[in-house]
């Protein structure tokens, strides 16, 4: 039996599965709430490892490995988080504490890598050899699945893809450039354009509730009422999001990139044709006609894979 761990930050997804199949036999959710004392809440963490093996009926020796997902530069050869953007931790050391207190293996990746190995073992990405896995929420990321393992590069940083500028100069981004991908199509960035530029007279106003900040689900859900505001901010966004893949494709052509998060929930017509339709109409027919593009196989339920997978891979691996 393997276990999985989705630390994002507010919330953290544990799962139990088999090694081979894909059903999850047991899986639960809680609030992250973290603490400056990232070995104490591992061992937390370990406890509700332990309690999910116990409700499914398993002795804590059965459990083969256990897979560790959470955003952030992270030192795979030390198995240690180093500075987690969403959580108080610095150097957490989450291979040692776990696999200490579980007595198995454990493994760590980070969460655009873990979602795309969950994507290509359960999810649309299924029986493919070269996939591209791109999020944007907060900040942009990619997971890259190529000759059927992930790709990895130097220091663990490939498919840092939400900083490849699309326009020179452009609008400031988070990690210090201008006119990278994630400051037009991150959800962060995208949450302070809509701040600035919501006529109040929209949908998108109306359908943001009292006191909140209008975001990009309100964007999709006023789109689709056909909102003149909020479809053109999805233009703008599958413009973008475009210009991207673009770059993607000729650099990888993967037979397959997998969009989650945004794309996911505005769904075929208000996104992902017009962002197939742009993407095809830049590139060479050679790369372009073995490409598709689609939404994530695993939707909300991506969290309960992201960590299962990780240890799938680092027991195929290992
Ligand atoms: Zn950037």
């Amino acid at each position: 039996m393997l276990a999985g761990i989705d630390i994002g930050g507010t919330k953290t997804a544990f799962a139990l599965g088999e090694r081979q199949g894909d059903e999850i036999a047991a899986s639960w959710r809680r609030a992250t709430e973290p603490t400056q004392d990232a070995s104490a809440d591992l061992l937390r963490m370990a406890d509700d490892v332990r309690t999910l093996l116990e409700e499914a009926g398993l002795a804590p020796g059965e459990l083969e490995a256990v897979g560790v997902s959470a955003a952030g530069p992270l030192d795979p050869g030390q198995g240690v988080l180093l500075e987690p953007p969403n959580l108080p931790w610095h150097r957490a050391p989450v291979v040692g504490v776990l696999s200490q207190a579980l007595g198995c293996p454990v493994f760590l990746d980070n969460d655009a890598n873990a979602a795309a190995l969950a994507e290509w073992l359960y999810g649309a990405g299924r029986g493919t050899r070269h996939m591209v896995y791109l999020t944007m929420s907060t900040g942009v990321g990619a997971g890259l699945v190529l000759d059927g393992r992930i790709h990895r590069g130097v220091a663990c940083s490939a498919g840092e893809v939400g900083h490849v500028p699309v326009v020179w100069d452009g609008e400031p981004c988070s990690c210090g450039m201008r006119g990278c991908l994630e400051a037009y199509v991150g959800g962060a960035a995208w949450t302070r354009r809509l701040v600035e530029h919501t006529p109040p007279s929209s949908r998108v106003a109306a359908l943001t509730p009292a006191g909140a900040t209008p975001r990009p689900e309100q964007v999709v859900l006023a789109a689709r009422e056909g909102d003149a505001f909020a479809l053109s901010e999805l233009a703008r966004f599958n413009d973008y999001l475009a210009r991207g893949i673009v770059q993607v494709a000729f650099t990888l052509a993967p037979e397959l990139v997998v969009l989650g998060t945004i794309p996911t929930a505005a769904g075929e017509a208000l996104c992902l044709d017009p962002v197939r339709e742009q993407v095809h109409a830049r590139l060479w027919p050679v790369i372009g006609d073995g490409l598709r593009i689609e939404a994530s196989g695993l939707g909300e339920s991506l969290p309960d894979y992201a960590g299962l997978s990780v240890a799938r891979e680092g027991l195929a691996r290992s």
